[in-house]
């Protein structure tokens, strides 16, 4: 049964993936993406201007991001593709578009979402100095517009982006100060029964190391960040940061990329009212899905990192399986069988993930419960830290939506997407309860900053 368009939300691997089983399978689907063109945050196409072959662009991923491009690209007149639109709402029968500064209306009657995921930082001191990008955003620098974030660079944080951004600077004949990444030294080491089940991506990430090293590039493991410093002209002129054992060190730079793994972009899942469960591992409140990636609301599907951080190869296996549900609840019974290969190839993917989130490369909680008072947690709105914990102990709120009414923390043109897990860090700490206990940000629309005419537009 066919119950009215089948929209995808993002031509990342997952989106296109998905887009590609089902035009495949007779369908056309609209997939709608707010970048200018396909392939998400790893396959991401450069402007025509910039003209650099797969290899360069995409290292390893050469073949592959080839490869899935040319399928996307051959299936473009059985799918409408809708480059440079935003979903910035959604309801249970419409999604809320903003393309060409204008604001329209899509309807769906089934819809994937698959919005990926974005960088997640911890605030410390410095963090709003001119010269400080996530690590997310010195790669789209470097990927979208083939610029550096400065010509001396630090990268501090932990996660895979950490060293394979510092290659790509590197490559790219930056000089890369140093990588200071807040695991400890030897998490690596524990984690390895884990990470040698993922094989490739394994050794993807030992080459990475072993390559920075062997330029000389200084890596340290177990650091905790003290400030970024500001030169006279206001802008980053270095890092000051604590080795193991607490001797300083201060290295002198004129950019920082920083970032502590990735969080999934949900705002799309919540405003659809799907339920959510506190995922232990991420540190984050997912929408919950069944074994094929079906949400809690009928018509509603969920695949790549926007359901679950798990890289770029699970997501494209998790987009197919998306597909195929759509079709399965369309009455297309025949991909059973391809359904459970797919849900066991992403289910032998997890021992690795597991071990880069909880032993490798694990989120630094302390780090962000003790941000100091002084310093902005929510910088759309001007909430440091110290406000977090003041109205804390004075409300006794326990809840972030009660802190969010009392402070405006979140309400800016992020709408928490930036400060949410240090901040409810922070008011857990305060509180002393666990994380999950103080909930997550309600997704509000519009969810990504848009112009006030567009927004007009869509009310009139
Ligand atoms: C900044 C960043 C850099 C990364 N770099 C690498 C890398 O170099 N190598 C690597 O292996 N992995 C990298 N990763 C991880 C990798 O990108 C993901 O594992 C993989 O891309 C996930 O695929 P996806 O399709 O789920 O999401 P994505 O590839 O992120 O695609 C999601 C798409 O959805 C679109 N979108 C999101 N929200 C909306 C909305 N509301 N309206 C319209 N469109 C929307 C986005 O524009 C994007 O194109 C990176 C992740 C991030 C966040």
């Amino acid at each position: 049964m066919t119950s009215g368009e089948i929209v995808i939300v993002g031509a990342g691997p997952a989106g296109m993936r998905a887009a590609i089983t089902l035009a495949r399978a007779g369908r056309r689907p609209i997939v709608l993406d707010e970048a200018p063109s396909s392939g998400g945050q790893v396959y991401r196409r450069p402007p025509p201007a910039i003209r650099r072959d797969a290899g360069a662009l995409y290292g390893f991923e050469g073949r592959r991001a080839t490869e899935l491009h040319r399928a996307f690209d051959v299936l473009k007149g059985d799918i409408d593709y809708r480059p440079g639109t935003l979903v910035w709402n959604a309801t249970d029968t419409r999604l809320h578009l903003l393309a060409e500064g204008r604001s329209r209306t899509q309807s769906w009657g089934r819809i994937i979402l698959a919005p990926g995921a974005m960088d997640r930082i911890v605030p410390l001191p410095g963090w709003t100095l001119p010269g400080v990008y996530t690590l997310g955003g010195a790669q789209v620098a470097l990927k979208a517009q083939a610029v550096g974030i400065g010509a001396r660079v630090v990268f501090f944080g932990t996660g895979p982006l950490l060293y394979l951004v510092a290659c790509q600077y590197a490559k790219a004949g930056i000089d890369v100060r140093a990588v200071l990444d807040t695991a400890p030294g030897l998490a690596s080491l524990e984690a390895l029964p884990g990470l040698i089940r993922g094989g490739r991506t394994f050794l993807k990430g030992l080459h990475y190391v072993s390559w920075l090293r062997m330029r000389g590039v200084r890596i340290a493991s177990g650091v905790r960040p003290v400030e970024i410093g500001a030169g006279a002209d206001g802008a980053v002129s270095g890092f000051r940061f604590e080795r193991p054992g607490g001797r300083e060190a201060f290295v002198e730079c004129d950019a920082i990329g920083f970032g502590f793994g990735l969080k999934s972009e949900t705002q799309l899942a919540d405003l659809l009212g799907l339920d959510f469960a506190f995922d232990h591992r991420q540190r984050q409140w997912l929408p919950v899905q069944d074994a094929d990636g079906r949400g809690s609301v009928p018509g509603v599907y969920l695949a790549g990192d926007g359901a679950r951080v798990r890289g770029a190869d699970v997501a494209e296996l998790a987009g197919e399986r998306a597909a195929l549900a759509v079709l399965a609840d369309e009455g297309e019974g025949a991909h059973r069988s391809r359904m459970a290969a797919l849900g066991a190839r992403i289910a032998r993917a997890e021992p690795f993930r597991r071990a880069l989130d909880e032993i490798a490369f694990p989120f630094p909680v302390e780090l962000a419960r003790e941000v100091p008072g002084d310093v902005m947690v929510c910088r759309c709105e001007g909430i440091d830290a110290k406000t977090i914990r003041n109205v804390a102990a004075a409300s006794g709120t326990v809840d972030i939506n009660r802190l969010k009414a009392f402070t405006r923390l979140g309400m800016g043109r992020c709408q928490g997407r930036v400060c949410a897990p240090a901040a409810t860090e922070i008011l857990a700490a305060a509180a002393g309860v666990p994380v999950e206990a103080v909930g997550r940000l309600r997704g509000q629309a519009p969810i990504k900053p848009m112009p006030l005419s567009a927004l007009a537009e869509a009310s009139s």
